[in-house]
């Protein structure tokens, strides 16, 4: 029987807490990213010559035919918005001071998308599909080979 639940506090559930601890580890192509990002402010990539496919962040195989590759490709930091949506809740569903724009860009040079914040555009312009983005990062000082060394997707005009 499958029985449609319309109300979330109609589920059956536990309260409680889960004491669960993760470590998240970028892979060998990922740390390779993380340090071009940190180091020299640039997005590496991965290009699979068999698929003629540019992925972003750089992956160590692809996933379309399972080839090796390696990040050897730089990408961005230009790059056309494909999507966005505008979220108002934060994950846990608790209001936002301020709405947040996130956006889908493919960066030039790239055929995978990279999902980041947007950041809010010098004009009152409404956002649009197909606009022209390009990455801002933290300063040099600044950064920590974290994906937060991007501050966002700034909208060019
Ligand atoms: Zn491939």
């Amino acid at each position: 029987m499958i029985e449609k639940i319309a109300r979330p506090a109609d589920i059956r559930h536990v309260d409680g807490d889960l004491p669960v601890r993760h470590r998240y580890t970028p892979g060998v192509a990922g740390e390779v990213f993380f340090a071009a990002l940190r180091e020299r402010g640039v997005l590496l990539g991965s290009r699979c010559g068999a698929c003629a496919y540019t992925y972003v962040p750089a992956r160590s195989f692809c996933e379309r035919c399972f080839a090796e590759i390696s990040p050897d490709v730089e990408v961005g930091p230009g790059g056309e918005l494909v999507s966005f949506t505008i979220a108002f809740v934060d994950v846990d569903g608790e209001p936002l001071d301020l709405p947040q724009t996130f956006g889908l860009v493919r960066l030039d040079g790239a055929d995978a998308l990279l999902l980041h914040r947007v950041m809010d555009p010098p004009d009152e312009e409404p956002l649009e599909v197909g606009e022209r983005v390009e990455v801002a990062l933290r300063s040099a000082p600044a950064r920590t080979g974290s994906i937060l060394d991007i501050e966002g997707f700034r909208v060019l005009g």
